[in-house]
């Protein structure tokens, strides 16, 4: 996966959507979705975060970004991935246990706490490990608020959302 350095300074594009309709394509059918874009510079903290106020170009709207440090993205983003090799590790651990004891003669049974446990690490282990990877994957350096809620469904953050994957500014 390329991962593109993040910067100091970038150029982020707050799109206000205007319209959508059906879209059909080559064994696709979606929604295609039309936005005036406007370009507003971001500049990133030394450290932590900040919230940058902005105003929609098309409808005046208060948008809020939230800007995370260089530092503070890569931290997040290391917790995840962290946090997706602890949750691997804890559904081959207990699996390993489970086939382990029952190749050695003596499997576990469930009533006991033990095979209750090593029966709950496997899938709690997967789930951490799919919200780590997401975590790891999509941790965003800056982020569209606006001032009442999490995103609004008029306003998106487009190109250069900050993403560590193929957005990054
Ligand atoms: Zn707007």
């Amino acid at each position: 996966m390329p991962t593109l350095p993040l910067r100091d300074e970038s150029t982020v594009y707050v799109g206000h959507q205007y319209d959508s309709s059906p879209a059909f394509g080559f064994l696709w059918i979606g929604t295609e979705t039309r936005y005036r874009t406007a370009a507003h510079l971001v500049r990133r903290p030394a450290s932590g975060e900040t919230v940058i106020e902005i105003q929609c170009a098309t409808c005046e709207k208060e948008l809020l970004l939230r800007v995370r440090s260089i530092a503070l993205s890569r931290l997040m983003r290391k917790r995840s991935l962290i946090t997706a090799l602890v949750g691997l590790a804890v559904t081959v651990l207990a699996i390993a246990i489970g086939l382990v004891s029952e190749y050695a003669g003596a499997p576990i049974p469930l009533s006991t706490a033990l095979g209750a446990v090593l029966v709950a690490a496997v899938p709690v282990g997967f789930a951490t490990v799919g919200v780590g990877a997401y975590g790891w994957y999509n941790e965003a350096s800056i982020r569209l608020y606006t001032a009442t809620e999490l995103g609004d469904g008029t306003h998106r953050l487009l190109a250069g959302a900050g993403s560590h994957g193929a957005l990054a500014p």
